[in-house]
């Protein structure tokens, strides 16, 4: 979660837990990785000593019964996927986790060709963005990253998905998404990083997460971390200390990386962990026109207004109610009227995170979007319990997508948004 959740669940989230039971969970033992590598012309090294054992209640580490064959969630099978289904992309590291990770995207099209003249920025003082974005500037570029937190799967199921669809035209359940195959064929590149976060992913050992009601203490200790007795650090209490000191008694959950930086709340400007420059990298060399930013932890799946840059303030409130409205069209809202769904009351403004160092790096809009999660339900406007089944959970994350790419086609890109290509 990027944003948080409601008033109800933090409620529920308040709810103590004591387990007796628990389990001593080590993870790596003593690991000392050295990976060296070419990558994109850079060699890296990374050295990194990893030696944590985890408690974890043994009843959090619980997984359904019946897991469905599409939800693809951990790195090992997300890598596997990716090895074994991508034939029409390209399977690329772009950069190595502070675990010593790889980090994988699937690139799909031509890239843009040249590049500007100038800084992102220095393009703005000069008036227009085509100074930065290079020759090709109205090529258009769409980015989807997801698990820039470990513990949030939905956004990896709905990532191998999506590349499935633009493998085949069908998910991995067989349904065809036509509108995802027709509008992929207009846009220039797609760029898609199922797992931003392999470190943090890699902490949880759990395929699926049990389904628990309402109660969402499980799913919060493994994405956010808690104590030894079960109970939950809290969210957003999490966020008063990066690094987080990853020896402490307890589970550290699946937010940080292996140097305990939640990366979504990284040090942008100073010294950057190694996915978010990975990231950064990437985006400096694709200059994407819009980023979809992957995270669980809402009651129907929500985007967020990111803080950015004023000209863009419009173009996210067509954005937002082009998706809102497809998903309330497709069921997949609170009520079946766009106009309650879309209204762009329900996004206030995000903090600084990412999303807006991502848009001031290079121009994209970057937004996150909050999926509800599989292993609990929060409770709607009328205080019904919103049920998602694992199947619902999918259809939003490629509905969103579909419109993101949609919208993206339509309105031409960063070249087209702005009047003049003004700043
Ligand atoms: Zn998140």
């Amino acid at each position: 979660m990027a944003q948080g959740l409601d008033a109800q669940n933090k409620l529920n989230a308040m709810h103590n837990i004591n387990y007796t039971r628990r389990v001593t969970f080590f993870l790596s033992g003593l690991l000392i990785i050295f990976s060296q590598g070419n990558l994109n012309g850079q060699t890296l090294k990374s050295v990194k000593p990893v030696n944590h054992t985890y408690q974890i209640p043994q009843d959090y580490l619980r997984e359904p019964d019946k897991i469905p064959a599409f939800w693809i969630s951990t790195v090992d099978d997300v890598t596997k996927f990716l090895k074994q289904n991508v034939h029409k992309g390209h399977v690329e590291i772009i950069g190595t986790s502070a675990g010593g990770r790889p980090i994988r995207a699937v690139v799909y099209g031509i890239p843009r060709n040249g590049k500007g003249t100038t800084t992102f920025s220095g393009s703005l003082g000069f008036g227009d963005v085509r100074a930065y974005r290079g020759p090709d500037h109205d090529k258009i570029v769409y980015m989807g990253i997801a698990a820039v937190h470990g513990g949030e799967f939905e956004g990896i199921v709905g990532m191998v998905n999506l590349i499935a669809v633009l493998e085949t035209g069908k998910d991995l359940r067989g349904k065809e998404w036509p509108d995802i195959t027709a509008v992929a064929g207009k846009l220039n590149r797609i760029i898609l990083i199922p797992i931003v976060n392999p470190d943090g992913r890699s902490r949880i050992p759990l395929r699926m997460e049990a389904y628990r009601d309402t109660d969402l203490t499980v799913a919060e200790y493994l994405n956010t971390g808690g104590k030894p007795d079960g109970k939950i650090t809290g969210w957003p209490q999490i966020k008063e200390f990066i690094p987080m000191d990853l020896t402490l008694p307890g589970f550290p959950g699946g937010y940080p990386n292996d140097a305990g930086v939640n990366i979504q709340h990284d040090n942008f400007f100073g010294k950057r962990q190694p996915e978010t420059q990975a990231l950064f990298d990437l985006a400096e060399r694709e200059r994407p026109d819009l980023i979809i930013n992957m995270h669980t932890g809402a009651v129907h799946m929500l985007m967020h207004r990111p803080f950015c840059e004023p000209v863009l303030y419009p173009v996210f409130d067509t954005l937002f109610r082009s998706v809102l409205t497809e998903l309330t069209l497709s069921g997949l809202q609170d009520t079946k009227d766009p106009l309650i769904e879309a209204d762009l009351g329900r996004s206030p403004m995000s903090v600084f995170n990412l999303d807006g160092a991502l848009n001031l790096l290079c121009g994209a809009l970057s937004v996150v979007v909050e999926s509800p999660s599989h292993a609990f339900s929060g409770k709607g406007q009328s205080g019904k319990i919103a049920f998602q089944t694992p199947e619902m959970l999918l259809d939003a994350q490629l509905t969103c997508h579909q419109e993101a790419m949609k919208f993206l086609s339509l309105t031409g890109g960063r070249s087209k948004w702005t009047k003049n290509n003004q700043k």
